[in-house]
């Protein structure tokens, strides 16, 4: 177990990309990170495990959940960061309904089933933060067309974000939704800006104090509309 001071973060989608930055940065604090991923991972310096998990299968979340109660005993702070399918080359009238499927499984549903799947070794935690990691392509307030899958996919997570917000402050444990801002990843591309500032986005809902908000949109700590 843990010594009880210490910080324990998990973060989907941890082997590349702004998930990779927020294991490394948290790491550089001295935090314990379970670097969640369905792939091989790059080492990273620090109390870094790497933790098997596809968010969209149920099996190998169940498990994750389970690997974490038993080697922890607890968990501090879930960042629900993986997600696929930024699909620049739809349009929704006539998508890809598969596309949009896997999407949502993923997108929608993987932070879901993560977040279910943690809740046991969460409230075991201390200043508990569920940051889900979103984009200003969920916003219903600057929708338009394309991107459908991705842009769906996004808008549900940000109220599923609501709905987990609101039932779980009663415990203590804040939810938000965080967007990078466009961020020069393989998913953003190039001419975003660089990982370690989208990160820093997301971060910001992590250090949030225990009075901070929750069922909130942020992006660099400023509101985004819904
Ligand atoms: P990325 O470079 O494409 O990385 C995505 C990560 O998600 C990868 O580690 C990938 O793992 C993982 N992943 C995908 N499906 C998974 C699954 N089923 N189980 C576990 N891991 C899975 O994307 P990114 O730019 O870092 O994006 C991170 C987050 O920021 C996403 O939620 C994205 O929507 C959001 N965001 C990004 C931007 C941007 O401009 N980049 C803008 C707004 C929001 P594999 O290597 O195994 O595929």
């Amino acid at each position: 177990m843990p010594p009880p001071d210490e910080r324990i973060a998990l973060v989907t989608g941890a082997n590349r990309g702004i998930g990779l930055e927020v294991t490394r940065q948290l790491a550089a604090r001295g935090w314990r990170v379970l670097l969640g991923t369905r792939s091989t991972a790059p080492a990273v310096p620090g109390a870094v495990e790497v933790l098997p998990l596809d968010v969209s299968d149920d099996d190998s979340v169940a498990a994750a959940g389970q690997a974490v109660l038993d080697r922890h005993g607890r968990l501090d702070v879930l960042v629900n960061n993986a997600a696929i399918h930024y699909d620049t080359w739809q349009r929704g009238v006539d998508a890809d309904l598969t596309v949009v499927h896997e999407a949502m499984e993923t997108n929608l549903f993987g932070a879901w089933r993560v977040t279910q799947a943690m809740l046991p070794a969460l409230r075991r935690g201390r200043h508990r933060r569920i940051v889900n990691v979103s984009s200003e392509g969920g916003s219903l307030a600057s929708m338009g067309g394309g991107t459908p899958a991705y842009s769906v996919s996004k808008a549900a997570l940000n109220a599923l974000t609501r709905v987990l917000a609101a039932e779980l402050h009663p415990e203590g444990i804040l939810v938000n939704a965080a967007c990078p801002g466009w961020v020069a990843t393989d998913m953003g591309g190039p001419g975003g800006r660089p990982v370690g500032e989208g990160a820093a986005s997301v971060l910001w809902a992590v250090d949030l104090p225990d009075d901070g908000p929750t069922g909130g949109f942020f992006r660099d700590g400023h509101p985004v509309p819904w």
